[in-house]
C-alpha cells in the first residue's frame, strides 16, 4: 500500500486525476494504474519516516561483469535508481583500458568497457538519475593491480618467512604488492591518477578497498603494513581533494583504529583521521568502530545480503547499520559473468565455464540479472528496509505483493515467490550457484565426498516444494505468476535425465 501512495505521488499533478493521460498511462503499470483510474483519493497518505541513511545504494563489481555493454549498464543504473539508490560503488580496477599499464586489463580483454570505454557515459547516466559514482579499487592488490607483478615480480608482497605471496584472487588472479617498495607506491599513484583524472574525471570520488586476503610481511612492512598502505591513501586523497575539493573518498578504518585487523595478525595504525574521509565497515574485514564513526561525517556499512541472502538478512543488515549510527547502508549487489581461468573457491569444475550470475542459468551472457524475479525480491527488500529498517515483515510482504502481482496478489503467491528466492540463495557462494540449481556443483560435491545423504534428503524436499509451485502456476495468466511458473519449471527440468540420479538415495537415512 505504501508503494501505491508513493508511486501515485510521484506522478505529475493533475486537476482531474481520474483519467490518466497517455504519458501517465505509459509511466505506470498494474496497481498504480488502478489507483489512477479509481481515484487517488481512496488512498490514505501516511507520511513515511525519512530513511536513517543519507547514503543508499550498492557495491557492484563492475570488473567481474565483462559481458554487459553500455545499454545493459544504463538499465542496471535505472534499477539502482528504482531502489532508492543515490550512491554506487563501481569497482573499476582492471576494467578500464589503461594506456600506461595495459597489463592491468590484459586478463579482462573481453570486458565491454575495456573494449569500448563507456565509463564516462555511464557516470553521466548515473548523475542524471541522482546517483553518485565512486570508483573502487584495492591498493596493492586485487583486480588489475595484482597483474603488475607479471612485469615486476620484484614488487611482490612477502609471506611471513620471506617467500613471495601466493597467486590468488577472484577472476583476476595475481599477487599483492609490497607497499614498502617505491615502485609499488609509484605504480598505485599513476594507475589511480590515470583512472580518475584522465579516464573518469566526472566520477564523484574513490572507494579505496583495503585487501581482505593478503598483506605484506617483509621486514620493512612488518607490523606497520597499514602505515605503508596509508602513504599511498593519503597522497592520492590529497591530490584528489586539491583538484576536486568535494570528492568523496571511502577508506577502511585500519589506518586509524589501532584495533586488530580481521583476518590478519596485525593491528591497524593509529594515524590522524581527517573527517573528509568516508569510513567503510564490513562484517568480515572491517569491524564497526563507534569512536571513529562519531568522528566521520559519513560512514558506510556493507554486507553481502542482497547478493547472497534474502529479505530477512537485508532487514538485519539495515538494522545493524542504523544501530551502529553509520550514515549509509551500501551492501553488495555483485553478480559475476566472467569465465574463470583458475579454480575459484578451489573448485576445478568452474574453470573455463562462464559464471552464471546469481544462479539464473536461463540468462544469455549479455543479459544482466537485475530484473529477474528472484532478485527483484531482494531489491525491493533493500529499498523498503533501507528506508524503514523496522518495517514489519508482513508489511514488506504487502508491498512486495502489490508491486509484483498487482491486484491479483494472494498471500500464497507471495510465499511461493519468497520460497523461490530462497532456493537461489541456499548455500550460494560468490562463485557458485545454489546446489539446487546447479547439478554440476552437486556432482562436484559428490565427487569430492561432501554430498551427505542427509543433504540429499534436504535437497529433495526443497525440490518437491518447487515442483508444487510449478504445478500451482501451470496455466497462469498474470505476468509475474507466469514468470514464477517459468522459473520453477526451469528448476524442475534441471533434475531430469541423467542428473536426476545425483539426488538418488542409495540407502535409508538414519
Ligand atoms: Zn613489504
Amino acid at each position: 500500500m505504501h508503494m501505491l501512495v508513493r508511486m501515485a505521488r510521484s506522478l505529475p499533478r493533475d486537476p482531474f486525476p481520474t483519467i490518466p493521460s497517455r504519458r501517465q498511462f505509459l509511466k505506470c503499470t498494474g496497481a498504480t494504474l488502478g489507483a489512477l483510474i479509481f481515484g487517488i483519493a481512496r488512498l490514505p497518505a501516511p507520511e513515511k519516516p525519512p530513511s536513517p541513511f543519507a547514503q543508499r545504494g550498492y557495491y557492484i563489481t563492475f570488473m567481474r561483469m565483462p559481458t554487459y555493454g553500455l545499454a545493459q549498464w544504463k538499465d542496471i543504473l535505472d534499477c539502482c535508481q528504482a531502489d532508492g539508490a543515490n550512491l554506487l560503488l563501481l569497482w573499476m580496477g582492471g576494467a578500464f583500458r589503461s594506456r600506461k599499464f595495459p597489463i592491468t586489463w590484459k586478463f579482462n580483454e573481453e570486458h565491454q568497457n575495456v573494449r569500448q570505454d563507456f565509463g564516462r557515459e555511464l557516470i553521466a547516466h548515473a548523475h542524471a538519475r541522482g546517483i553518485q559514482v565512486l570508483l573502487a579499487f584495492t591498493p596493492f592488490g586485487y583486480d588489475g593491480v595484482n597483474q603488475y607483478p607479471l612485469e615486476h615480480p620484484e614488487l611482490k608482497a612477502l609471506k611471513r618467512y620471506g617467500q613471495p605471496t601466493d597467486l590468488s584472487g577472484i577472476y583476476c588472479w595475481g599477487w599483492n604488492l609490497c607497499p614498502s617498495h617505491t615502485g609499488s607506491q609509484r605504480f598505485m599513484r599513476e594507475y589511480v591518477r590515470e583512472m580518475f583524472f584522465e579516464f573518469y574525471p566526472e566520477a564523484d570520488g574513490l572507494m579505496i578497498e583495503s585487501s581482505d586476503y593478503a598483506i605484506c610481511h617483509c621486514p620493512e612492512c612488518g607490523g606497520r603494513f597499514f602505515e605503508k598502505e596509508f602513504e599511498f591513501v593519503r597522497a592520492i586523497s590529497e591530490e584528489v581533494w586539491t583538484k576536486k575539493p568535494g570528492a568523496k573518498i571511502v577508506v577502511y578504518p585500519h589506518y586509524f583504529s589501532g584495533a586488530p585487523v580481521p583476518g590478519f595478525d596485525v593491528r591497524g595504525a593509529t594515524l590522524p583521521f581527517d573527517p573528509r574521509w568516508t569510513l567503510f565497515f564490513t562484517p568480515h574485514s572491517a569491524h564497526l568502530d563507534a569512536r571513529l564513526i562519531r568522528q566521520a561525517r559519513s560512514s558506510l556499512w556493507w554486507d553481502e545480503s542482497p547478493a547472497l541472502a534474502d529479505p530477512a538478512a537485508i532487514q538485519r543488515g539495515a538494522r545493524r547499520a542504523r544501530d551502529a549510527g553509520v550514515t549509509g547502508y551500501v551492501p553488495s549487489l555483485e553478480a559475476y559473468s566472467f569465465v574463470p581461468t583458475h579454480p575459484e573457491e578451489g573448485q576445478k569444475y568452474l574453470v573455463g565455464r562462464r559464471q552464471v550470475p546469481l544462479g539464473f542459468g536461463w540468462l544469455k551472457p549479455d543479459q544482466h540479472p537485475y530484473r529477474e524475479l528472484p532478485l527483484r525480491v531482494n531489491r525491493i527488500a533493500y529499498r523498503e528496509f533501507s528506508r524503514q529498517p523496522d518495517l514489519a515483515f508482513d508489511e514488506f510482504k504487502q508491498v512486495l505483493a502489490g508491486e509484483i502481482f498487482g491486484d491479483r496478489a494472494t498471500p500464497q503467491a507471495v510465499n511461493d515467490l519468497l520460497e523461490i528466492q530462497k532456493v537461489f540463495a541456499r548455500e550460494r557462494s560468490w562463485s557458485q550457484a545454489s546446489p539446487l540449481v546447479s547439478p554440476d556443483r552437486v556432482r562436484a560435491m559428490k565427487d569430492g565426498g561432501t554430498l551427505k545423504e542427509s543433504k540429499i534428503v534436504e535437497y529433495r524436499a526443497a525440490l518437491d516444494r518447487v515442483r508444487q509451485i510449478e504445478a500451482n502456476y501451470r496455466g497462469a495468466i498474470q505476468p509475474a505468476e507466469k514468470e514464477l511458473h517459468r522459473i520453477a519449471r526451469w528448476m524442475c527440468d534441471l533434475w531430469t535425465g541423467p542428473d536426476a540420479a545425483l539426488l538418488e538415495i542409495s540407502q535409508p537415512v538414519r
